[in-house]
């Protein structure tokens, strides 16, 4: 039930467009992806209704976001061939599922979530927030379980709207198919439930910070490292990268911001721990000279993928292609669903077809 006709497990996550993507996405849920799609049957959303949460005023933007994000994920290794690649907007199950997963959550609990308060706090939003942006909260349930997915690949941050979603899930099932609340999470299906619980998957890095040293690495803050970032961007950005330490003689701290990218970058793990070693001790070794090795080995990890990506400069054209077959698949997955939700929740009325011409 939870997995595809290929019979492989089925995982999404995706990516607003509310920018292009940087290495904080890399390190805490593209990797991953990358490495799922031979075992996974992998779903990919470009969650660009969520990006007029902030931004309805930047219709253009959002746009030309999204297709910049299809841009990256082929740079950084994601192949349309093997996962699908799809834009929210054009999936109208989730609109459908958002409205009816928004009756099973209380609202007090949507509001109480984590993530949207620092959100608020972090992009200024004040009192001022549209109605839809907590909606986005339910929305992003919807977006996940459209798909019956067994695992969603992202950054720690959001895992507090994961469990949102997991408790959608679990909610459905036991008002509208008899799940028992005493069945365990992995049973669900099994147990007649249409809708798997799906686990959070974190990535080895599961909040890299920002160059400004303090908040998350964020599309939305100025403090991102690209994956479009020329070597020489990259190595100026590196070096904003504050540590408040005077001279290389001075004992420093092996878990400033700093070397979380010394942790995250520098795949030698002899080297990692010599560095941090003689850092800890003060051995003459200065935040200029670890700067310069961390944008080396980001450096190293984005060439690659400036040459994939500069195949797909130039035309959108290549890519409204990925997007379209991407949609159109995804959205035979989605009705699928939709059709076992309503049928479920007593809507089942009419059977529909769905196409693009
Ligand atoms: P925004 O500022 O608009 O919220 P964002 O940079 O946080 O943008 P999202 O599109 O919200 O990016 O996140 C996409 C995915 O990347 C999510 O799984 C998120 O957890 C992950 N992610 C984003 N930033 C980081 C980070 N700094 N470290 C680890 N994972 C991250
Ligand atoms: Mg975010």
């Amino acid at each position: 039930m939870n997995s595809s006709a290929t019979g492989k497990p089925r995982i999404l996550t995706g990516d607003t467009p509310t920018g292009r993507l940087h290495l904080g996405h890399w390190v805490g849920s593209v990797k991953r992806r990358v490495e799922l799609q031979d075992s996974h049957d992998c779903y990919f959303i470009i969650a660009n209704m969520h990006a007029f949460t902030t931004r309805s005023d930047k219709a253009d933007e959002i746009r030309r976001d999204s297709i910049e994000i299809v841009r990256d994920y082929l740079a950084m290794g994601i192949d349309p061939e093997r996962s699908t690649v799809f834009l929210q907007s054009e999936i109208p199950t989730i609109a459908e599922l958002t409205f009816l997963f928004a009756m099973l959550l209380p609202f007090n609990r949507v509001m109480r979530n984590p993530t949207l308060k620092d959100e608020i706090r972090v992009k200024g939003l004040g009192e001022t927030y549209s109605f839809g942006f907590p909606l986005y909260a339910v929305g992003q349930t919807a977006d996940i379980l459209s798909f019956r997915p067994v695992a969603v690949p992202v950054g720690e941050d959001q895992v507090p709207h994961l469990e949102l979603t997991r408790e959608v899930a679990r909610r459905f099932n036991q008002v509208f198919c008899a799940v028992s609340d005493q069945t365990e999470d992995d049973d669900h299906p099994a147990h007649g439930g249409v809708f798997p619980v799906p686990r959070a998957e974190v990535g080895k890095v599961g909040r890299l910070v920002g160059v400004d040293g303090v908040n998350k690495m964020s599309k939305s803050l100025n403090n991102a490292i690209y994956i479009a970032d020329s070597p020489k961007e990259v190595q100026k950005k590196v070096n904003r990268i504050f540590t408040g330490r005077q001279s290389p003689t001075e004992p420093g701290d092996t878990t400033n911001a700093l070397f979380q990218y010394v942790d995250a970058f520098i795949e030698d793990e002899a080297r990692v721990a010599e560095l941090k070693d003689r850092y800890a001790r003060g051995d003459n070794i200065g935040d200029g000279h670890i700067k310069q090795e961390v944008g080396a080995a980001i450096n190293h990890l984005l060439d690659p993928m400036r040459e994939r990506r500069a195949k797909y400069e130039g035309s959108d054209r290549p890519i409204l292609e990925i997007l379209r077959s991407g949609c159109a698949r995804a959205n035979r997955t989605a009705e699928e669903t939709l059709a076992m939700a309503k049928e479920a929740a007593g809507l089942g009325y009419f059977k529909r077809e769905l196409r693009f011409v």
